[in-house]
């Protein structure tokens, strides 16, 4: 049975195209960049090719795109960054939103000394600017805010506080890695001083990530060691990979448009039709500003998981919003931000659709969960209470 994949926001499948640029440096082309022979020199040359077309996609100059080696990576660097830039200030503000890669990160820098403010955001997953600007301090290093929310798909106004913090000498870094690719993204008009994207969230492989530092700013490498990168990120390339997401970032700059209407017209049908057939379900995050690949929905009174697994005998697979760990089901931090009420943080389940996903797939999805649905709630003894009721 072929999978029906509506878990993108995870990861993506490998675009076929950018696996053919990918394969002559696997195996002909294997030569070191920084090697002075012509045999190395044409790779330099096919890695800065890459830089450009990453560049293009984010309306970046080349010289202003670091290949790491992932979204986490790039998050990492850039706070380490601003902060080993500004060492007579300790404090970072962030939200209580974000990835584990700038949260567990903050809270890493919270037992090291530094001062961190985490920002609440309201029920609809939006934050308060007013909340951001009474935070800021003389000591404040850094601001890292995600660009979308990986969980909701919900946006954040990157522009309008890159706005607001502008002329106060603090660093705002944005973490870009669910919203490059699906929305247009442009640093000139963001005005962000760093901007974190990972290849394998559009359709390029796992394993490399850039990061994006505005010309002029204080940079302090995270990974030390040789001169690659400008003497910005030490180790040798990631050749195959950064040609990837070269190849990658070319096909989502000109498919930009034409992914936005397919995603989102297929995503709007896929929950139109859930809140319709499934009672007592929910979406969860501003709708009105969101990703348009991505639909959190909650069914109430079920467990996601028990959710998932279900889809998972229908070879469907997405995922929940809530972490199994040791043992124990640990509620989604999103959504419990958010102030979700328990009932529907449990039952959440979020979908993401991507270039591939076809109506084909949606229907199957409409079909066959509300169906789940009702056996999910015929079985727990929450759903039969409101079952009975709704009788
Ligand atoms: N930031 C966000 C918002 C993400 O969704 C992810 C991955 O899910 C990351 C960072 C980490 O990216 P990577 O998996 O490339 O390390």
């Amino acid at each position: 049975m072929q999978v029906i994949y509506l878990d993108n926001n995870a990861t993506t499948r490998t675009d076929p195209d950018v696996l053919a640029d990918m394969l002559p440096y696997m195996t002909d082309l294997y030569g070191n960049p920084s090697s002075m022979h012509t045999f190395g020199g044409q790779v330099h040359r096919k890695i800065e090719k890459a830089r450009e077309q990453v560049a293009a996609l984010i309306n970046a100059e080349p010289s202003e795109i670091i290949f790491t080696s992932c979204g986490t990576e790039s998050d990492n660097t850039a706070i380490m960054s601003a902060v080993e830039a500004t060492p007579r200030k300790t404090h970072i503000i962030t939200t209580r939103v974000e990835h584990p890669a700038v949260l567990n990160f903050c809270h890493h820098m919270g037992r090291k000394a530094r001062r961190v403010t985490y920002l609440s955001v309201n029920n609809a997953g939006q934050l308060n600017i007013d909340e951001l600007i009474r935070s800021l301090d003389d000591d404040t290093a850094v601001v890292s805010i995600m660009y979308a929310n990986n969980e909701t798909g919900v946006i954040f106004p990157v522009e309008e506080i890159a706005e607001r913090l502008d002329d106060r000498g603090i660093m705002f870094h944005t973490d870009a890695v669910q919203a490059v690719g699906k929305v247009p993204v442009d640093v000139k008009r963001l005005k962000v001083t760093m901007l974190s994207l990972s290849g394998h969230k559009i359709h390029a492989p796992k394993g490399i990530g850039a990061l994006y530092v505005r010309k002029g700013t204080r940079f302090s490498p995270y990974i030390i060691g040789g001169h690659q990168e400008n003497s910005r990120r030490a180790g040798t390339e990631n050749v195959a990979s950064i040609i990837g997401l070269g190849k990658a970032a070319e096909i989502a700059r000109k498919g930009l448009d034409e992914e936005i209407r397919h995603v989102s017209r297929l995503r709007d049908r896929l929950e139109q039709a859930l809140l319709k057939t499934c009672p007592d379900a929910r979406v969860n995050g501003d709708t009105a500003n969101r990703l348009p690949n991505t639909a959190n929905i909650s069914f109430e009174y079920i467990e996601g998981e028990a959710i998932l697994l279900r889809l998972n005998e229908f070879n469907i697979c997405a995922s929940s919003g809530s972490a199994c760990t040791s043992g124990s089901l640990e509620p989604s931090h999103v959504l419990r931000a958010m102030g979700v009420p328990y009932t529907a943080v449990h039952g959440s389940i979020r979908f993401s659709l991507s270039r591939y996903t076809t109506d084909e797939e949606i229907d199957k999805v409409i079909h066959i969960m509300p169906v789940i649905v009702k056996e999910l709630r015929q079985l727990s003894p929450f759903g039969r209470e409101k079952l009975s009721c709704q009788r």
